[in-house]
């Protein structure tokens, strides 16, 4: 395939992408290997709905594509990037330990010295396993939470993402007017599974304590994202969080962070330091190794040691669990993230992000909420809200429209994004070390006047076997993929 020609300032020339997407979708369902990453807007996708673009590489804080477009990218592979992608170190780390073998299936001393990384810098952590992903790492905290109680039941939030296993893939992106709870999010899940799921709105005081006074003898668990992290960006109401501890602590249920996201990103210690509260369990993954795959389960050490071998324990492990290359990742992550100013340096510019954010949209008269944590926010134009508290809230409220206009120009200005709010904007070292604030603002402001004032003018490519575009009207909900 030639070259594709650099797009020009204002123009969005994803014609490669577009064609090398045309061939994926004769191979892999959806032209994809992970639902997620499907856009489902028109505004975006010329020719195909959902569709997606190609990355060609990334580096520091910025991504480019096949057609050699260059974006500031507030995406971070979904969270993972935390100093920066290809970050000198960690890269340097992985390839010298590349020489030395991939995998052994025998302890490695990688595991033991990132082990107490994590214990030194997490408030809960007595004892670490590691997983791969942040999916194997809930699906058996789960399991030792079970083990331990003896119950079955698990109560997550609306909203709330904890991988793609069958017992937590319930309600994390229902119609907002659906009246089935738990929702199931994909086909395939055996139906019995929806007896061992509650579903609560989060940062709901009385409701959360209502249902666990009645249902405690079943609950095993509550999970919880300690700050939402898929559905924009919701911050815990004041002593929600401590609430969700009493009530276990109260009852006997094993009290769950998912800090897959909010782990390594929002401070050393993860939400549990930001918030002060200790979870019983939390697991860990994304942020932990700036972009390599693994994930971590850690907590007291009185519900970690079930993990341990004997006929009464849990089973827990896999192939590619703690293997070298991760661990070395990981190693080499940590010991640049346990040096709080690195986190101030990050906060310090989401912070500025976010207020210049607020200013635009207020300059462009545009009801608008910019919430969340410096380290992964997200503004949402709503007509009557100052604040977002909880998943209804969001989606029965915010315009999905105008968001996705304007994902779109922010494209044609350099700067990457999800088309809906799904995701956060995620901040990381390297978007301070390399100055981007001015463009990513300066991007914005163009973005969201664009957005509010030019007639939408879509690119068609003409190319080989092209579907029909099915262009979503009005409000679009999210993928319900994974
Ligand atoms: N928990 C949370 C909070 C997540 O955001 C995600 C992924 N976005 C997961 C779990 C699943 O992680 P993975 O994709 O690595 O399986």
């Amino acid at each position: 395939m030639a070259k594709a020609k650099k797009s020009k300032k204002g123009e969005l020339n994803i014609r490669k992408s577009m064609a090398l997407f045309s061939d994926a979708l004769k191979i892999m369902p959806g032209g994809v290997s992970s639902n997620a990453r499907l856009w489902q807007t028109a505004y975006f996708c010329p020719i195909y709905t959902p569709c997606t673009i190609f990355a060609e590489k990334a580096y520091g804080s910025h991504i480019w594509d096949v057609d050699g477009n260059k974006y500031i990218d507030f995406r971070l592979g979904f969270g993972p990037i935390i100093l920066g992608h290809g970050y000198p170190s960690v890269t340097k780390h992985v390839q010298a330990e590349a020489e030395k073998g991939t995998i052994f299936a025998l302890d490695n001393e990688l595991e033991l010295t990132v082990a107490k990384q994590v214990k030194e810098m997490v408030p809960c952590a007595e004892m670490v396993r590691f997983s791969v992903t942040g999916t194997e790492a809930t699906m058996h905290a789960i399991r030792a939470a079970r083990a331990y109680t003896g119950k079955e039941v698990i109560l997550k939030f609306e909203g709330h993402y904890h991988g793609g296993h069958d017992y937590l893939l319930w309600s994390t992106s229902p119609p907002y007017d659906t009246k089935d709870r738990p929702y199931q999010q994909s086909m395939g899940i055996p139906r019995a599974i929806r007896n061992l799921v509650m579903v609560e709105t989060w940062n709901n005081f009385e409701s959360v304590e209502k249902t666990v006074k009645l249902h405690h003898n079943k609950i095993a668990a509550i999970i919880t994202e300690p700050i939402m992290g898929n559905a924009a960006a919701i911050m815990p109401k004041p002593g929600y969080l401590k609430h969700l501890k009493e009530l276990c602590e109260r009852y006997n249920i094993v009290l769950i962070f998912d800090e897959v996201k909010t782990g390594f990103r929002v401070s050393r210690g993860g939400a549990q330091e930001l918030f002060g509260v200790k979870p019983h369990l939390a697991t860990f993954a994304k942020s932990i190794s700036n972009g390599y795959p693994i994930s971590a389960i850690t907590g007291q050490k009185e519900i970690m040691e079930l993990f341990g071998p004997g006929k009464h324990k849990v089973t827990q492990g896999g192939t590619y669990a703690s293997n070298p290359l991760s661990l070395t990742a990981a190693e080499a992550t940590l010991s640049v993230l346990k040096n709080r100013e690195v986190y101030e340096q990050i906060n310090n510019y989401g912070r500025r992000m976010m207020k210049g954010m607020r200013g635009i949209l207020k300059d462009n008269k545009i009801h608008s909420i910019v919430q969340g944590h410096p380290a992964m926010f997200q503004y949402i134009a709503t007509n009557n809200k100052d604040v977002i508290y909880n998943y209804k809230e969001l989606k029965s409220n915010y315009h999905a429209d105008l968001y996705a206009k304007v994902q779109y120009w922010l494209m044609t200005q350099g700067v990457l994004l999800d088309e809906d709010n799904q995701e956060c904007f995620y901040t990381c070292l390297a978007h301070s070390t390399e100055k981007t604030l001015k463009p990513a603002l300066d991007a914005f402001e163009i973005a969201v006047e664009k957005a509010l004032n030019s007639k939408f003018k879509m690119t068609r490519f003409k190319l080989e076997g092209t579907a029909k575009v099915v262009a979503p009207k009005g409000n679009v909900m999210p993928s319900q993929g994974v």
